[in-house]
């Protein structure tokens, strides 16, 4: 079968299609369910599990502000039904839309390059005149012993287990760890948190990392600095983890154990070495500035590319390679030099931007950096805050941001401000003066945080 267009991969991969390509044959390829990571096992229902373990831990915390309030039962399956249930339509009623198109055809199966621009799925070839690789990534399992031997899961399975478990020992210390766990505890579980790295979010900045991993260490058991000896079958439904760190060796058991120790990109799986697409050390596809691979006619975008692992960065590919697949001699670029924003929505959120400070000391660039407490605004005495906070780290030459970073409640919220800010290249003076910021909203604090900046910088 030949086609002007082959996508593979219904996540990202989906949106590419365009009305300007309704005379183009496409074929799409998708060996799961039609949307992908983020809306069947990722993003979505995360989040969705996140606000009701919010709605617990609100009551659970009502005392705090003079409310009597008992959490009570959690009924996790209804919970569970609750996202899935308005969750897997969606994803069955995209499937059939692609379906229903004169031009579009849809394979249900695994692809495997077979050849330049050629796959191989359920027994049959098709080749694109163009073809889009977004076949995404996957939970990364490490090499422990005995871990083959249990039934762990990962992400992609522990959102649909049939009931809340006991005791949850999570092995990583990323975001999915941090989101997930805070799901669980605040539903009921007990919850094991066992990481190589000595902090949680080691990817945030360094205040941040180090104030979030001090607040989880009052929810959840840490082992942190961990090598992980042996995981075995424990009783009957038990599983037992054997780690050592720095306060010697124990055994944890638990009655679900979740592996989220990272992600690697599906390039591999799709063999597309065989097409001629490169991938980099870390098993990345590698793209040129327009997202263009190796192979002619082949382009490449989201996880499988692995630049960031966010969704919203993978709908960004999506619009340049869409421009670019129908104005090849008016090519955009992928990366437009805009900082990628993100969120951890866990307890407390966290938004960043931009530079950590220790990227900014590393890249040799002039900055300074301030801290500033939600327990200075009106608002974080409302919320009774004494944890949270926002860091700015600015170009004392420039007077612009350099990065962001923010604790606290409302942080995915808040941190947009300054996104909005860097991507229209205002400076800290014009964000925090050129506007008038709403009293007694929580953004004050943001406000508050620039002007700290500004005074730091000396301008
Ligand atoms: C638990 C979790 C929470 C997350 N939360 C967030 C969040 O809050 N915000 C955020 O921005 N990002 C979040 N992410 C990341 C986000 O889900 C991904 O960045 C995004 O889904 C990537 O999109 P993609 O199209 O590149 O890949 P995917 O969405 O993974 O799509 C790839 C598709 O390709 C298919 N495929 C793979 N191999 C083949 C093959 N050989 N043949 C046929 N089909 C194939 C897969 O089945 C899949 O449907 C989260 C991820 C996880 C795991």
């Amino acid at each position: 079968m030949d086609v002007d267009l082959l996508i593979i991969g219904a996540g990202s991969g989906n949106s590419v299609p365009a009305p300007e390509m309704d005379g183009w044959r496409i074929a799409i390829v998708e060996r799961s369910s039609f949307g992908g990571t983020c809306l069947n096992r990722g993003c979505i229902p995360s989040k969705m599990f996140i606000y009701a373990a919010e709605v617990r831990q609100i009551v659970r915390e009502a005392e705090r502000f003079g409310i009597e309030a008992s959490a009570g039962a959690v009924h996790w399956p209804a919970i569970r039904d609750r996202v899935f249930g308005r969750i897997d339509p969606i994803a069955a009623s995209g499937a059939e839309y692609r379906k229903s198109l004169p031009n579009i055809s849809v394979h249900e199966g695994d692809a495997r390059f077979v050849g330049e621009r050629t796959i191989e799925v359920n027994g049959e070839r098709i080749t694109g005149e163009r073809v889009v690789l977004a076949a995404g990534a996957r939970s990364f399992i490490p090499p422990v012993t005995g871990l083959n031997d249990v039934a762990f899961h990962t992400s992609d399975s522990i959102m649909r287990i049939e009931e809340l478990p006991r005791h949850l020992i999570i092995l990583g210390g990323g975001f999915i760890a941090a989101e997930l766990g805070h799901v669980f505890e605040a539903l009921g579980s007990k919850v094991t948190i066992i990481n190589r790295g000595n902090a949680l979010l080691q990817q945030e900045d360094a205040d941040i990392s180090t104030r979030f991993t001090e607040l989880s260490a009052k929810r959840f058991d840490l082992v942190l600095g961990a090598t992980i000896n042996e995981v075995r079958n424990h009783h009957r439904k038990d599983i037992a983890v054997e780690v050592t760190n720095a306060n010697g060796s124990r055994t944890i058991t638990g009655d679900c154990l979740l592996v989220a120790t990272g992600r690697v990109p599906n390039g591999d799986e799709l063999a597309v070495k065989v097409g001629g697409v490169a991938l980099d050390e870390r098993g990345r596809v590698v793209i040129d500035a327009y997202g263009r691979t190796s192979a002619p006619g082949v382009w490449a975008l989201g996880d499988i590319v692995g630049r960031h692992q966010l969704k919203h960065m993978a709908n960004a590919d999506v619009r340049v390679i869409r421009h670019n697949l129908l104005h090849p001699d008016d090519l955009w670029l992928i990366d437009d030099g805009r900082a990628a924003p993100h969120a951890v929505f866990t307890s407390p959120q966290i938004g960043a931007v931009g530079l950590t400070e220790a990227q900014a000391v590393a890249a040799g660039v002039e900055h300074v950096a301030v801290t500033h407490d939600y327990a200075n605004a009106a608002f974080g005495w409302a919320l009774e805050d004494t944890t949270s906070f926002v860091k700015l780290i600015g170009d004392p030459t420039t007077g612009r941001l350099h990065g962001a970073h923010v604790i606290g409640p409302q942080a995915a919220n808040l941190i947009q401000l300054l996104v909005q800010g860097m991507h229209l290249g205002a400076t800290v003076e014009q964000l925090a003066k050129g506007q008038i910021y709403i009293h007694p909203a929580l953004t004050e604090v943001v406000e508050q945080a620039l002007l700290k900046l500004l005074d730091a910088m000396g301008r």
